[in-house]
């Protein structure tokens, strides 16, 4: 049976669209990625696994050699050049430690390395030959050591966020500056301070604005024009708005990208993350600390819970909704590990793949594996989304072995403990030395207790 069509619900346009590649031996997708200055929040973690959901179903759908995904890595940023100050670090130092976990923490969450993944300081060179193309064509200027982008040269600016200028005014924080000539212009480059990261340009030493990375990155990689666009719905406006103003004026063209995909907002027990409200969590704490329900999760639990939504739809990001898809991937593991077939599952793979080609209806594909009688074909559909079952067994045995480790270094500390109020010395020093053989270091406190740690 042939595979169904890819449907795809285009920001641009507001419709749902068959998905018609420019050159289907060469799928192209460019992804808004992380400013690497601290961890990745959860909220962070959506448009990762939402487009890698993607980025699989086009390997499935044109083959894995045909589909170029593009994910940058903004290492070139006013956030990171204050933190790295504040640490006294630099920028590079501070980037390449937050990158090191950022990239372990996707792999957890089970996404596919991109096909490239660009860093914006490696693509200086780009950034100013686009902005010297805005400044001949008039729609940019140089001013003050900064260049703006002129807002009102393009006509139809707008056209993605659908607001007019008046609207966009209104909405914006503006900030006023001399040497802007409209208050809607924004940064392409901008002057960098003695102590500030900065690169020789026409205009100065200093440093690209946020919107021309991602113009001289795709660009770079992908082309002028190239099929998907994806990020978050925050990104809408301003950033891909400018990023399409970028483009399309400096190479004299309609079309930046063809489809524009946006995922929903992300919320946590009903409520908006924020870090003064203390339900602001990372990525890397939901997968190695008890902060979040009192427990570590696995990626494999964590990547469920987010396929359960619509990647359109507002997320909420709960505890119950986490031990929900632990109980559902626990089922699957062992209906999967007994690999025996309950009945007929009919057309059950074709109708998974319907709905992922059905602009990802994930929630609807997971209903879908509850009814599947057929070990075999509930491994492949795991598989198509990037549900690692077997990893996901792996981890448990570990959680159990450190457990059981947990238990029984606590049952020998007490039994010395035991010996040494008897002045049992020599059981004591067995005992010990017993936990020294499993990579136990004792420490005896003031106060009578032991405390342990693991020196292996
Ligand atoms: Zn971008």
């Amino acid at each position: 049976m042939s595979t169904p069509a890819l449907k795809i619900y285009n920001t641009l346009s507001r419709t749902k669209e068959e998905f018609r590649p420019i050159d289907p031996a060469h799928v192209r997708m460019y992804v808004c990625g992380p400013t690497v200055y601290d961890y990745a929040h959860i909220g962070n973690a959506r448009p990762l696994i939402v487009f890698d959901v993607l980025f699989r179903l086009l390997r499935h759908l044109y083959g894995a050699e045909h589909v170029a995904y593009v994910r940058n890595i903004t290492d070139v940023d006013d956030k990171i050049n204050a933190r790295a100050f504040e640490r006294g670090i630099s920028i590079r130092e501070l980037t390449e430690e937050t990158n090191k976990v950022f990239q372990q923490d996707v792999k957890a969450l089970g996404c596919l390395e991109p096909t490239m993944q660009p860093r914006a300081t490696e693509h200086i060179a780009q950034m100013i030959a686009i902005i010297e193309r805005l400044i001949a064509s008039g729609h940019a200027y140089a001013a003050d050591g900064h260049v703006l982008f002129d807002v009102p040269s393009m006509q139809n600016y707008g056209r993605l966020s659908r607001r007019s200028l008046d609207e966009m005014l209104a909405g914006a924080r503006v900030d006023v500056a001399p040497y802007k000539r409209g208050d809607m212009d924004f940064v392409l480059w901008k002057p960098s301070k003695e102590h500030e990261p900065g690169w020789d340009s026409p205009w100065g030493r200093g440093r690209p604005g946020w919107h021309i990375e991602c113009s001289a990155m795709s660009w770079a990689h992908l082309g002028k024009t190239f099929d998907i666009h994806g990020g978050g719905i925050d990104l809408v406006f301003p950033h891909h708005e400018n990023e399409i103003a970028q483009s399309c004026c400096a190479f004299g063209q309609d079309v930046m990208a063809n489809y524009w995909m946006h995922n929903g907002f992300l919320q946590v027990e009903g409520e908006k993350m924020s870090k003064s409200l203390g339900n602001f969590v990372t990525i890397h704490e939901l997968l190695h600390t008890e902060k979040f329900g009192g427990r570590k999760w696995p990626g494999e639990v964590l990547r469920l819970a987010m396929l359960r939504t619509h990647y359109r739809q507002p997320i909420d990001w709960t505890v119950k909704a986490l031990e929900e898809a632990e109980t559902s991937l626990r089922r699957w593991l062992e209906f999967i590990a007994a690999g025996e077939a309950t009945g007929d599952s009919g057309n059950f793979l074709y109708a998974f793949e319907g709905a992922l080609a059905d602009d990802l209806n994930t929630p609807l594909a997971m209903k879908l594996l509850h009814s599947v009688h057929d070990p075999a074909q509930l491994d492949k559909a795991l598989d198509l989304v990037g549900i690692d079952v077997r990893r996901y067994a792996r981890w448990i045995e570990n959680e159990k072995r450190e457990s059981v480790d947990a238990n029984s270094i606590g049952a020998l500390i007490s039994a010395r403990l035991t010996a040494r109020a008897s002045k049992n010395w020599a059981e004591s020093d067995r005992i010990r030395d017993e936990l020294a053989a499993m990579g136990i270091a004792l420490k005896d406190n003031k106060d009578g207790t032991t405390t342990w740690e693991v020196k292996r």
